[in-house]
């Protein structure tokens, strides 16, 4: 059980092993880790847990290797939670939670799975997903794979983006009018 409510604590995207001593939040043009991200915006992106703890457990990166809120800039800042945004929406739409678990860990003390490469991670959850667990022991039965998850969330982050840029565009010509 200590897994599962611990959904922050094994972040890793990457089974491939061999380079640990890599950070796998600066690797991610490995082509196993490429097919699992959802979209990219400009400093960062967002990418499916390799291990999730639920159907559609997602991370949102910065792609710059840093290490907790105290350092990110106006514009990572800004990205990071306009897309944390977009991950709500999508999960929403994608699979109906009835709740979701929105979270930053910020060093091993606090379960980090990844050190000093600041991420946001969404948990779809769903009541008594934790009893479930406990039933069925330690281990996590997940009836989706992860390439399914992908086909189902990635158009749905690809519309969100296009709806923003459009609605930009929108704001801009508003603006220009009234001068
Ligand atoms: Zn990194």
């Amino acid at each position: 059980m200590n897994r599962l409510w611990a959904p922050w604590r094994s972040a890793y995207v990457t089974g491939s092993g061999g380079n640990n001593t890599e950070c796998i939040f600066c690797s991610t043009s490995e082509p196993d880790c490429a097919s699992l991200i959802l979209v990219r915006g400009t400093v960062s992106y967002v990418i499916l847990n390799l291990y999730p703890y639920n159907n559609g457990h997602l991370m949102v990166v910065p792609n710059r290797h840093a290490p907790n809120l105290a350092t990110l800039t106006a514009e990572e800042q800004a990205e990071l939670m306009r897309l944390t945004r977009h991950a709500e929406i999508a999960l929403t739409e994608a699979y109906a939670p009835q709740g979701i678990n929105v979270g930053i860990n910020l060093g091993r003390a606090a379960g980090a799975g990844v050190l000093d490469h600041l991420h946001v991670h969404l948990v779809p959850r769903w009541n008594g997903d934790t009893n479930f667990m406990t039933a069925i022991g330690e281990t996590r039965v997940l009836p989706e794979d992860l390439a399914a998850t992908v086909k189902k969330l990635r158009p749905i982050f690809e519309r969100l983006a296009r709806e923003e840029t459009a609605a930009t565009a929108e704001t801009a010509k508003a603006a220009e009018n009234k001068i």
